[in-house]
């Protein structure tokens, strides 16, 4: 299989964000900074705001103060439509049009935010699956395949919009177990063509081997950022100690 290249990779700063529903204070001065070309896997326990965080990136929520930068950027200043072609976005959940064809999940948004022509649309959806070994699958509900094809269907589709980044919140954990180490691969090779990308998972093998950069998130903040090896074989925080013998 062969990927493309990004169009143009862009950094992503996340500076000192906050953010609260309601009374729930949900980021409580978050910052991460992302380097173009690079991968950076954020770990860390259940409702510390790993999700809030790549949410807020996208403005699918907003942040209170603090601010958000994409290639210098703030993307609060930015128009939604157009930030969300620049940041793809893989969910947990694949979230596809199930009740289109996995052709047309990739072809809607390249016509209605892309703006191409169904000719010109249909050429690129048709490229992008074939990289993510899928173009015999193209006249198929998404509910034929299976969770790992489904996923790598949305990891497809993502492509197609060319974004300079791509956020990936737990793109594994709907997964049967069989079926996480296709889509694993896949974003590995993502990673190894320079793609810029944000994954939080709870694959710590994938992190430790794929990773340019851990950040560890807990209860809202940032808490620790370093390389692989240095976040999981010497630990600075408590808590990030804690959470790793919880797990390893
Ligand atoms: P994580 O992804 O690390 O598990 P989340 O970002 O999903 O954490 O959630 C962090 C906290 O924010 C949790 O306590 C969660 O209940 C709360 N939360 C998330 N989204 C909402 C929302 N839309 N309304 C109210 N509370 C929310
Ligand atoms: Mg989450």
């Amino acid at each position: 299989m062969t990927l493309t290249s990004p169009r143009s990779p862009s950094g992503l700063e996340i500076d000192d964000v906050h953010l609260s529903y309601g009374r729930t204070r949900v980021l409580r001065g978050a910052t991460l900074s992302v380097e173009s070309g690079r991968t950076t896997c954020v770990i860390g326990p259940s409702g510390s705001g790993k999700s809030t965080l790549l949410r807020a990136v996208n403005r699918l929520t907003e942040p209170d103060s603090g601010d958000i930068r994409l290639a210098g950027e703030s993307v609060l200043d930015l128009d939604p439509d157009r930030l969300r072609r620049r940041v793809g976005m893989v969910f947990q959940q694949f979230n596809l049009f199930g009740h289109r064809t996995v052709l047309d999940n990739l072809v809607l948004p390249l016509r209605s935010v892309r703006k191409l022509s169904a000719a010109a649309a249909q050429a690129v959806a048709l490229d992008r699956l074939a990289e993510v070994g899928l173009v015999h699958k193209a006249d198929h509900r998404p509910s034929a395949l299976s969770g790992g094809q489904q996923q790598r269907v949305a990891i497809a589709r993502a492509l197609a919009m060319d974004p300079e980044i791509i956020l990936f919140d737990e793109p594994t954990s709907a997964l049967d177990p069989e079926l996480v180490k296709g889509v694993l691969e896949l974003i590995a090779e993502l990673a190894g063509r320079g793609m810029t990308m944000v994954v939080v998972t709870h694959e710590m093998g994938f992190a430790r081997e794929v990773a340019d950069t851990v950040a560890f998130m807990d209860q809202g903040r940032v808490v620790e950022t370093g390389a692989p090896r240095q976040v999981f074989s010497s630990p600075e925080s408590p808590r990030l100690r804690g959470f790793l013998s919880q797990i390893l």
